[in-house]
């Protein structure tokens, strides 16, 4: 079986327009996906259905709130295989998720201690530990990759020492679309007994994501990149570690027994979900998760994989192009520069012409420095793209090379 794109794409209204008379093709997916009609009726749903507060109201539409809003949390728990649904904590999004781990990391390094990370980083997944480091004295450490943009998973491992106390990784690169070994990685990790955190905000939408097969503690993700609503991710980590993470927010929610001089902390999930949760995007991103559920796993992977074998292919046969990211494993992801082009006069162009994509440092300041460039042009392909908009945007790129020419 193979995807039938023309009946996924109609799931999505937004794909149906025009941008100044051309048909818009969408290839900024990395950035944020599109919504399927599920998602947006969930929304829809809520708000004119159901919206009261949750976990606290002695009402009907409190009840129903409360439960749409823990069934999306057993939603999200059986799509990442989670050991337990008070694993999942809904968070904004991927970087408060990692913001929470460095936070609570902060208290727990010590002088001399060490963070492992990559040259692949996104900001989330760098600056959180950087700050981390600084305040409490320890060392972060960054392992090289390759040209190609493929992890050095030996100078990685050569890295591991026994201070090192939290390693962190991405699933998938935002900037070129290497996928990183992640299960391997965290075997290393663990030899050394560091905490494993995975930025999954790329990963997660490939599918296949079995935080339990990885074994890592952290999982982050952000709903935003799955289908789902922006303001909603999620916090997937180890029960066991997760009870004993310090608190992130203070407040209502979060709380055993208070007094006007201390508090007691709750049990999971809700000890690090202080005040009112983002309760629609919860339930959008259970009603994501559930129809991207309904997918083949299988069929979606090959499906990019097309894409991206497609574009690279009439990349390699453009003049002047230059393909920033070549790893052997990779997700739909086409990182460039077109000649000395500036990405930002790519990208203008091309709107002109219907196509999004994204232009810019990718979030990833150290890593474009590492390439000497200012930034790239990056188209990145999901499962409603065509091969017909591959050649789009090709077209629309042969233009722009002519226009800066
Ligand atoms: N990590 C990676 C690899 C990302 O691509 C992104 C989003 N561009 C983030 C972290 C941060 O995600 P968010 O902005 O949704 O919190």
């Amino acid at each position: 079986m193979s995807l039938d794109v023309q009946a996924l794409r109609a799931q999505f209204p937004i794909l149906d327009q025009q941008i100044d008379g051309k048909p818009l093709v969408y290839l900024d997916n990395a950035a944020t996906t599109q919504k399927p009609q599920a998602v947006i009726d969930a929304l829809m749903a809520f708000y004119t259905q159901c919206n009261a507060n949750v976990h606290r109201g002695a009402h009907h539409l409190s009840d129903e709130s409360t439960r749409r809003y823990e069934k999306a949390r057993d939603s999200v728990a059986a799509f990442i295989n989670a050991g337990a649904r008070e694993e999942v904590i809904w968070t904004s999004g991927t970087t408060e998720a990692i913001n929470i781990v460095a936070n609570g990391l902060a208290q727990k390094l010590n002088p001399g201690d060490e963070v492992v990370a990559t040259e692949l980083e996104h900001h989330a997944n760098l600056v959180t530990w950087q700050q981390a480091c600084k305040k409490a004295g320890a060392t972060l450490k960054i392992a090289p990759i390759f040209d190609s943009g493929e992890l050095d998973v030996q100078a990685f491992e050569a890295l591991l020492t026994d201070n090192t106390k939290m390693v962190a990784f991405p699933h998938v690169s935002n900037a070129l679309g290497t996928v990183n070994p992640i299960v391997e990685l965290t075997r290393m990790a663990k030899k050394v007994g560091a905490w494993v955190l995975v930025d999954g905000a790329q990963g997660i939408a490939h599918g296949g994501v079995d935080v339990q097969s990885i074994g890592c503690d952290f999982y982050a993700f952000s709903g935003h990149k799955l289908f789902g609503p922006t303001g909603i991710g999620v916090l997937w980590g180890k029960k066991e570690v997760l009870e004993n993470w310090p608190v992130w927010q203070v407040g209502g929610e979060m709380i055993s027994d208070v007094t006007y001089q201390s508090a007691t902390w709750g049990a999971l999930p809700n000890r690090l979900e202080a005040g009112t949760p983002n309760i629609a995007g919860a339930i959008g991103l259970g009603a994501a998760v559930t129809w991207f559920d309904s997918l083949n796993t299988d069929d979606v992977r090959a499906h990019e994989q097309q894409l991206l074998a497609a574009a690279t292919e009439q990349a390699q046969a453009l003049d002047g192009m230059r393909i920033i990211g070549t790893a052997p494993e990779k997700v739909g992801v086409l990182s460039f520069m077109l000649g000395d082009a500036h990405p930002a006069d790519v990208g203008f162009i091309l709107d002109r012409q219907g196509v999004a994509i994204r232009t810019g440092d990718n979030c990833a300041q150290p890593l474009m420095k590492r390439f000497g460039i200012p930034g790239t042009a990056r188209a990145s392909f999901s499962i409603y793209n065509t091969l017909e908009e591959v050649d789009m945007l090709f077209s629309a790129l042969k233009k722009a090379k002519m226009m800066l020419a």
